[in-house]
């Protein structure tokens, strides 16, 4: 019997980084709860908001007036943000300290309207005078290995392209990734993380409209970086670590400080006591004052972008590690390799699986640890990014490339 296997990149990333962790992800299911909204809303808000933009552009045609299409793209870009973010706030209403989590989500919202004005100014003014957009979120299938043979395995990439232009000066297939950085984010590390995804999306356009040249790949990073909330200690102070934070964030946090328990005390306390208490506690006001001195008023945002021509053979040469994961991927389900750590590449500190996963245990511990905590459920959804874009692109039924004009 010729059995199917289908693979996305980020599967495929995560089998180099380490077995054990792809293993427990997406042989065994394992995830956490999602993370609540709020960490959740900047990247996702931001990607919508761009798929608005471009949906929009794409509905006008490759003819309609720039400025026209400028001011349709921002005007949908910015109510879709405004939607995400209302109903980031409905779903936590209904949900006991949502209210903490809603100003995170107000805050992170205005993070992702800046990120998006810069977007539009940087990289969409200039896209619609030399691009013309093709597919926005759109999944695709394409195979890998079409010939089963002796392995009897035929291998399938899935994906989801965030963004496929065609350049108007020579017809080129441009394939592009969007990603939300936090801060101090090097977009080098956005990039490295890049090199299987880019080349991969590559190889699928390659499959999909044979003939074309679809050797460019982009990918924009875009800082996202609200204030960070000032942390109160124990004691009600507000902390005098230094913070990724604004100097009004930081300020009005220590406005809103209650005075600490042992001012209280030594106030009660009279004499020498209430001195050294009064004493302390103005140390800590001119600290406090002068970190917030030293604090920007507005957090700097950037974008960054990166276009790499490839070469044909790297992107052919994808399939192949794609097919030797795949054929890792089938023994480990057949049970006739036990999935590997990678020391090199252990996330322990990033790796959700890091507490259960000891050096030494084997993946089924693991498993059995893992489900015993409370912290994790069996039953992610394999694959649920491309199944939520829709009907995937397949050679054959992606359609003609337009007719720029
Ligand atoms: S903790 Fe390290 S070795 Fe264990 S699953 Fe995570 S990345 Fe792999």
């Amino acid at each position: 019997m010729t059995r199917r296997l289908t693979i996305t990149q980020s599967e495929v990333a995560t089998w180099l980084d380490c077995e054990m962790r792809a293993a427990l992800r997406y042989e065994h299911r394992l995830g956490r709860p999602e993370a609540p909204v709020g960490a959740r809303h900047v990247g996702s808000a931001m990607h919508e908001a761009l798929r608005a933009a471009y949906a929009t552009w794409a509905e006008m045609g490759s003819s309609a007036p720039e400025g026209t299409v400028f001011h349709a793209a921002l005007n949908e870009a910015n109510l879709r943000l405004d939607a995400v973010r209302d109903e980031a706030l409905d779903t936590l209403d209904l949900f006991e300290g949502g209210e903490e989590l809603a100003d995170q989500v107000r805050a992170e919202h205005e993070g992702a309207v800046a990120g998006l004005a810069l977007y539009l100014d940087e990289v969409f003014a200039r896209d619609v005078h030399a691009y013309y957009p093709l597919a926005v979120e759109q999944a695709f299938r394409v195979p890998v290995v079409t010939d089963a043979g002796h392995d009897r395995y035929l291998v399938t990439l899935e994906g989801v392209f965030d963004l496929v232009l065609q350049r108007r000066a020579d017809r080129a297939l441009v394939v592009r990734d969007h990603k939300t950085v936090t801060g101090a984010a090097d977009t080098y590390d956005v990039r490295f993380g890049l090199d299987l995804q880019l080349p991969a999306y590559l190889y699928a356009l390659g499959q999909l409209f044979p003939g074309a040249r679809a050797t460019c790949a982009q990918f924009v990073a875009v800082s996202q970086s609200p204030p960070s909330v000032p942390k109160t200690i124990l004691d009600g102070t507000v902390s005098v670590a230094k913070i990724a934070t604004t100097r009004q964030a930081y300020e009005a946090a220590c406005e809103a400080q209650s005075e600490p328990e042992w001012l209280a005390k030594g106030r009660a306390a009279g004499g020498a006591k209430a001195d050294a208490a009064e004493q302390r506690w103005r140390e800590l006001r001119e600290k406090q004052r002068r970190l917030a001195e030293g604090l920007p008023t507005t957090l700097a945002r950037w974008i960054a972008v990166h276009e790499h021509e490839y070469d044909p053979r790297d992107v052919e040469a994808v399939r192949g590690t794609l097919h030797e994961v795949a054929n890792r991927v089938r023994l480990v389900r057949r049970g006739e390799l036990t999935p590997q750590r990678n020391p090199r590449s252990c996330a322990i500190l990033s790796c959700a699986f890091a507490s259960p996963c000891g050096m030494g245990r084997g993946v089924e511990e693991v498993v059995a640890l893992a489900l015993d905590g409370g912290d994790f459920a069996q039953g992610e959804t394999r694959h649920r990014e491309v199944a939520d874009a829709g009907a995937p692109w397949e050679p054959g039924k992606a359609g003609a490339l337009p007719a720029l004009r």
